[in-house]
């Protein structure tokens, strides 16, 4: 491994255990809520997108664990927990 390495080059050799459930969800009724949307730019693993209906969804398979979507949309839109023991996200580069 080298030090010219890009960022998503460096995200490809993680490895992501998935577990028996999602570990992070969007609350029922809150799809829509504007700081869902910010998530869109700002999750470092692109894991949130929009629907043309303005609905925010999330796939949890590569996420980092990293906590900056439960500080930015708070629990009240989100229910938030590291994944099960043995599951989610192995840093293989820093
Ligand atoms: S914890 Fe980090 S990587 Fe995972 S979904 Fe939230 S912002 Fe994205």
């Amino acid at each position: 491994m080298n030090e010219t390495m890009d960022l998503k080059a460096k995200l490809g050799v993680d490895v992501f255990k998935p577990g028996n459930a999602a570990h992070i969800k969007i609350r029922p009724g809150k799809e829509r809520d504007p700081r869902l949307q910010k998530m869109t730019m700002i999750c470092p693993a692109g894991l949130y997108s929009v629907s043309e209906q303005g609905e925010t969804s999330l796939t949890v398979d590569g996420c980092l664990e990293c906590g900056t979507c439960r500080l930015v949309c708070g629990t009240d839109v989100l229910e938030w927990a590291y994944p099960e023991g043995g599951a989610g996200v192995q840093f293989r580069f820093g």
